[in-house]
């Protein structure tokens, strides 16, 4: 996975390609899918919903320009992966899930694979942020909206980094947001299909 799917298409943060080496992503996916958990795909995880592409996991984690010291958060934690795999790059990870089954589920594959240690699943609306947890360095949302929820853009620290899906249920496109102080520094990564971002001002 790490060679073919990441390492190819162009991850070349070290620190990323090892945490995607070194992560059971087995143990995130349903037990009856095992056998695909490598594939170059998402992968269904019931209430549905989706575990990320591994490449797409990888990229918003390498967009984040984590270096260890950074508090992080994760807007849709799904099966818990993505967070893990932030978890293993930072210093610490809040990921906030709005399926409470599935909030309980990401805790529980995080304590399995041994990766709870720094990552906090929090029950709840993430398009409203965390804000006990803010401001972050860093905040991945796992879920396409039409816009960027401002108060995850005020929960970023200045000088912040922020990935997002943006855009329609088909067409989106992955922005990485820079903070700096009131002005939002934008471009665009890649093309990607999420699923939509639920509360808010999102899809519902
Ligand atoms: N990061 C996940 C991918 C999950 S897919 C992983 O690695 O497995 C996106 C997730 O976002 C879904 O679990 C969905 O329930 C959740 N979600 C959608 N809208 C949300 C919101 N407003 N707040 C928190 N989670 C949300």
């Amino acid at each position: 996975m790490v060679e073919r799917q990441l390492h190819r298409r162009g991850i070349h943060d070290e620190r990323v390609l090892a945490a995607m080496n070194e992560i059971p992503r087995e143990e995130f996916v349903p037990e009856e899918d095992r056998h695909t958990a490598y594939r170059d795909d998402p992968i269904q995880i019931g209430w549905g919903q989706t575990i990320s592409q591994p490449y797409m996991t990888a990229l918003m984690a390498q967009e984040l320009e984590l270096t260890g010291g950074e508090r992080v958060l994760e807007v849709g934690a799904g099966s818990g992966y993505a967070a893990a795999v932030l978890g293993a790059l930072a210093e610490h990870v809040v990921t906030v899930e709005i399926v409470p089954e599935l909030a309980e589920m990401a805790r529980e594959n995080l304590r399995r694979a041994g990766r709870d240690r720094n990552v906090e699943v929090v029950s709840g609306d993430g398009s409203q942020g965390y804000a006990p947890g803010a401001p972050y360095d860093a905040i991945s949302v796992a879920a396409g909206a039409p816009d960027i929820p401002p108060a995850l853009v005020n929960q970023l620290r200045d000088g912040g980094r922020l990935v997002i899906p943006v855009g329609s249920w088909t067409d989106q496109e992955l922005q990485v947001i820079v903070r700096h102080g009131k002005r939002l520094d934008s471009r665009v990564a890649t093309g990607c299909r999420f699923v939509p971002l639920r509360g808010g001002e999102g899809w519902q």
